[in-house]
């Protein structure tokens, strides 16, 4: 138990409440018997945190995208009573597939989660027997094959379940290299220009075998389509982050595709225990959030979103062409965080600060603008800003770039 005098010490180190302590009382209010509202706390200052304009895009670090006040208001709504967790799953589920006329579906804890689930689930099917024996897939079909270009650290979410990966660089090597313990082949979407097998192909050999076939499509909505495309495509199980375009939780994701396939994934998810997923929960709030900004996105005039984009772009860019020795690039990535984009460079004579530098001081200025870039560019995107930080971001960076 705490003490009085321990438990005002606390208090008083809470800043909303600093007013009403060291009346030497413990008032109604204090108990949270308040009648008034109480301020609005702003969290992040009291942590002592900065909050920037993401000028960047969707990145984790960055914690990912903002959710509208539809999808908050569904997460506190799921906050306020209990339900069953698997007819919650099992019911928006149902749904979601219905929203994106796939068989089956269900709420991951993020693309990476979907992942490892689905793996799980291809491995084990529905057998909680197998499914507790992993990651040790002794006796267990459990290679998953991925072309050499599409092997970046995600794939780790593959090993968490025990797989063993097999690297492969053609269609030949990937025909040669299946055998009795080949579990499934796993497609990045955001590189499949680096890779020799493109989809249709990649799909038909997976048939062919009778192997299931997985796409990470993590950030590849926009285009809303892609929601759509590759499971009708033939892929058997697509994931798709929640938190990036989409604006769900950030923690959260989609895991689409075949029924059979998501039953069996499903056995290692919570409330379930003696299973590889039961650390990748994902609650009833989340759940909601997830359908409720999947609702939104779908809903959305994607056509007027996207000039929005692009006029943003346009006004940043002509800001830094204002700029004498600066050059821009419009672009927009083909696979993954496929919108309108700006690459900023400049002539070191004519300009006199680094790109490094430039993107430190945007970060460290009033108010703080997050960007990416490397030793000779900065890059921006708008998607992540509320509509009129595109004027903030304008106005900051020319001033950096003359350096004033
Ligand atoms: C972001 C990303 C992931 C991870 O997605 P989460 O939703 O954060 O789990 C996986 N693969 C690719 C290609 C990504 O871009």
């Amino acid at each position: 138990m705490l003490s009085r005098r321990k438990l005002l010490k606390t208090l008083s180190s809470v800043p909303v409440m600093g007013g009403l302590v060291g009346t030497g009382m413990l008032t109604p209010q204090l108990l949270g018997a308040s009648v008034t509202q109480p301020a609005k706390r702003n969290f992040f200052k009291e942590l002592g945190i900065r909050t920037f304009i993401n000028a960047a895009g969707t990145y984790t670090s960055m914690t990912g995208s903002l959710m509208s006040e539809e999808v908050t208001s569904a997460i506190v709504f799921g906050a306020t009573e209990y339900v069953d967790l698997d007819e919650l799953q099992d019911k928006v589920g149902e749904r979601i597939a219905e929203l994106l006329q796939c068989e089956y579906a269900t709420v991951s804890s993020g693309a990476f989660g979907a992942m490892s689930i689905g793996l799980a689930g291809v491995i084990s099917g529905t057998d909680s027997e197998i499914a507790a024996q992993l990651p040790d897939t002794t006796g267990l079909k459990h290679e998953v094959i991925i072309q050499e270009g599409h092997n970046i650290g995600y794939t780790h979410a593959l090993l968490n379940v025990g797989a063993k990966i097999v690297v492969v660089k053609s269609k030949k090597e990937m025909e040669k290299a299946i055998n009795k313990n080949t579990a499934m082949l796993w497609f990045l979407n955001a590189n499949t220009d680096n890779g020799e097998i493109k989809y249709e192909e990649f799909i038909a050999i997976g048939k062919k075998h009778n192997i299931p076939t997985f796409i990470d499509c993590a950030a590849d909505v926009p285009p809303v389509e892609n929601l759509f495309k590759f499971t009708k495509m033939g892929f058997d199980l697509v994931a798709f982050s929640g938190g990036k375009g989409i604006r769900g939780p950030q923690s959260a994701g989609l895991l689409l595709g075949k029924r059979d396939l998501i039953k069996a994934a499903r056995i290692h998810t919570p409330p379930r225990g003696s299973t590889i997923g039961r650390g990748m929960k994902v609650n009833k709030e989340e759940v909601l959030g997830m359908l409720v900004a999947l609702e939104m996105y779908l809903a959305k005039d994607h056509q007027k979103e996207w000039e929005l984009w692009e006029n943003q772009i346009r006004l940043i860019s002509d800001s830094a062409l204002s700029v004498k020795g600066v050059q821009t690039e419009i672009h927009v990535p083909p696979y993954a965080n496929h919108v309108p984009s700006l690459r900023i460079k400049w002539d070191s004579n004519l300009v006199k600060i680094s790109p490094e530098e430039a993107r430190k001081k945007l970060m460290e200025g009033h108010p703080a603008i997050a960007t990416v870039g490397d030793k000779e560019t900065i890059g921006i995107t708008t998607w992540m800003m509320d509509p009129g930080q595109e004027r903030i971001v304008a106005k900051r960076l020319k001033e950096v770039l003359v350096n004033v």
